[in-house]
């Protein structure tokens, strides 16, 4: 079973989520998307213990820590393989054009294709690939729990305008999330949980699909 804890951080409240599989207290991160005195925290206290650091996507409001976590824990960074070229370009995960500044690079241990999963204490991480916001975009379920990155948010979706989003792609990944046989509960990169049962009835862009 594990355990999620919610932690929001920088400018844009990116959802940063500390997963604790409670039987081997291995932990995963996902999206630590700026510099965090709580994260610091945890990482000094559990250097050990963190086992992956989980990337729903490449923008640097996702990834802004994770060379920080890299260096000072166990931690092995994980991200779908298409956008792996974009921890390294911060044109591309639009640190540039948003912030003004780079975030630091940092080189993936592990890239995921569609489907792929990773053993997580005595649990199971599996990835989807679900491209729109970005090509690489993923989502990660790990038992009932559904982490959506920027593809699927409470009733609201990511954005698919900037280079290398695509509304088409992101339709057909919302109709992939749509059709999960379980009521997965979600947590989106930005903003409130929500479950897919709620999102299938009102959030207007997976309505627009199914
Ligand atoms: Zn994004």
């Amino acid at each position: 079973m594990i355990e999620v804890q919610t932690i929001q951080v920088g400018e844009l409240d990116t959802n940063c989520y500390i997963i604790t599989d409670t039987e081997t207290e291995s932990i995963a991160i996902i999206d630590p998307g700026d510099v965090s005195k709580k994260l610091q925290k945890i990482a000094q206290r559990y250097a050990e213990k963190i086992k992956y650091i989980l990337l729903t996507h490449g923008h640097f409001d996702h990834i802004a820590y994770a060379k920080y976590l890299q260096n000072t824990t166990n931690a092995k960074i994980v991200i779908s393989k298409i956008d792996e070229p974009l921890l390294k370009d911060n044109m591309l995960n639009l640190a540039i054009p948003f912030d003004g500044r780079p975030v630091p690079e940092v080189q993936a241990d592990i890239t995921l294709q569609d489907n792929d999963i990773l053993p997580f204490g005595n649990t199971e991480i599996r990835f989807l690939l679900t491209p729109g916001h970005t090509k690489g975009s993923g989502c990660f379920l790990i038992e009932n729990h559904l982490f959506t990155g920027d593809t699927l948010m409470k009733l609201s979706i990511g954005r698919t305008d900037f280079p290398n989003g695509n509304i088409g792609e992101m339709k057909n990944s919302l109709r992939r999330l749509a059709e999960l046989k379980q009521n997965y509960k979600v947590y989106p990169g930005h903003g409130n949980l929500s479950d897919m049962q709620y999102e299938k009835m009102y959030n207007p862009y997976i309505n627009s699909v199914i």
